[in-house]
C-alpha cells in the first residue's frame, strides 16, 4: 500500500482497510493541530488509488476508510468513481467512512452527497472542536457555528451518519465555561450519531503550543477539563439518540454513553470524580497519547 506521510484515522476505523487518497489536509491551519504541518495538501494519483484497493482486495474487510483530512473536498465524481471502484473490487465492504471539514461538506449538495451515501458512503467524520465563536475563531477552524450546524443538517438530510468530535481544554482557563457550555449546546442541536470528545494536546509543533509558552494559552488541570465534559453533557439537549464517547487515548476518564437515556448516570459519575479529586481513577499521563 502506497501510504505517504502521517495517515491518521478516527478511534472507530481501527479495524477499517485504510485507503489513501489525499495527503495532508486542505484547511491545515488549526492552530492546535500537528499532524499534517510542513505537507502540502494534494490529491494522490487516481491510479495509485486504485493500485491500493486493487491490493487491499486481497485481504478480507468490511470496513473502509479513505485517508487523509478531508477526502470529501475532492469532487463528487472522482468520489464517486473512488468509491464505486472500491465496492466492485471487494462487494463485502458495508461502510466507507472519511473526513470531513465545514467547507468541504457544504460546497456538496444534498443531491451530491445522496449519490455519495448510495455508492457506499456510510459515515463522515466532522471535526467541530467547539460550539463557542471565539474559541473557533482563535483556533483558526475556519468555520463557525452556523455553518457547522449547517453542514450537519446536509449531513443528516443526505442519510450519511455523522460522527462530530470535540476538544477538551482548547478555549484554555480564560474560555473554558463558555466553551462548554456552547459545545453542549451545539452538539445538542445537531444531534449527530455519534460525538466524542477528545482532549487537547500540546504538540510542539503548533501554534498553540507557542502560545502556551509564552503564557496567552492556559489548558485547564485534569479536573478543569473533567468539569468541561460534566458541563457538554449538561447541556447536550440531543433530538434523537446519539452515542457519546470520551474513550480516546487523550482522555482522563473514558466514557460511553448513549444520550440522552445515559446523562443521569455519566453526570452522577462525573459528579463524584469532581468531588473526590481523586487522581487514581484518572489515567496517568505517561498513558495519554493522540
Ligand atoms: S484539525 Fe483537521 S481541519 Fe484542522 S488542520 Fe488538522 S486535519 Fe486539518
Amino acid at each position: 500500500m502506497d501510504y505517504v506521510g502521517n495517515v491518521i484515522r478516527p478511534p472507530s476505523e481501527a479495524y477499517s482497510m485504510i485507503i489513501q487518497v489525499t495527503v495532508g489536509c486542505s484547511h491545515n491551519q488549526c492552530n492546535f493541530c500537528g499532524t499534517y504541518k510542513g505537507y502540502g495538501f494534494y490529491v494522490k494519483d487516481i491510479d495509485q488509488v486504485k493500485r491500493d484497493i486493487d491490493e487491499a482486495a486481497r485481504y478480507k474487510f468490511t470496513r473502509a476508510f479513505l485517508a487523509d483530512g478531508d477526502v470529501l473536498i475532492l469532487p463528487t465524481e472522482k468520489l464517486l468513481d473512488i468509491i464505486t471502484y472500491l465496492r466492485e473490487r471487494n462487494p463485502r465492504v458495508e461502510r466507507i467512512g472519511v473526513y470531513g471539514n465545514t467547507k468541504a461538506i457544504l460546497k456538496k449538495t444534498v443531491e451530491d452527497l445522496k449519490l455519495l451515501r448510495d455508492a457506499g458512503l456510510g459515515i463522515i467524520y466532522h471535526g467541530i472542536e467547539s460550539g463557542n465563536k471565539e474559541v473557533l475563531k482563535r483556533i483558526k477552524k475556519g468555520a463557525y457555528p452556523h455553518k457547522q450546524l449547517e453542514a450537519a443538517e446536509k449531513v443528516k438530510a443526505a442519510g450519511i451518519q455523522l460522527s462530530q468530535t470535540v476538544l477538551l481544554g482548547i478555549g484554555g482557563t480564560e474560555l473554558s465555561e463558555a466553551h462548554a457550555i456552547d459545545t453542549g449546546k451545539h452538539l445538542g442541536a445537531m444531534s449527530p450519531d455519534f460525538a466524542s470528545a477528545l482532549t487537547v494536546m500540546l504538540l510542539p509543533n503548533t501554534g498553540l503550543y507557542r502560545d502556551f509558552k509564552a503564557g496567552s494559552f492556559r489548558l485547564p488541570d485534569k479536573f478543569g477539563l473533567l468539569r468541561e465534559l460534566r458541563l457538554i453533557i449538561e447541556h447536550m439537549d440531543v433530538t434523537r439518540e446519539c452515542f457519546f464517547t470520551s474513550n480516546h487515548a487523550s482522555n482522563y476518564l473514558p466514557i460511553r454513553a448513549t444520550l440522552p437515556g445515559d446523562r443521569a448516570a455519566v453526570l452522577r459519575l462525573l459528579d463524584q470524580v469532581l468531588g473526590s479529586r481523586d487522581e487514581s481513577v484518572l489515567k496517568p499521563e505517561h498513558m495519554r497519547a493522540l
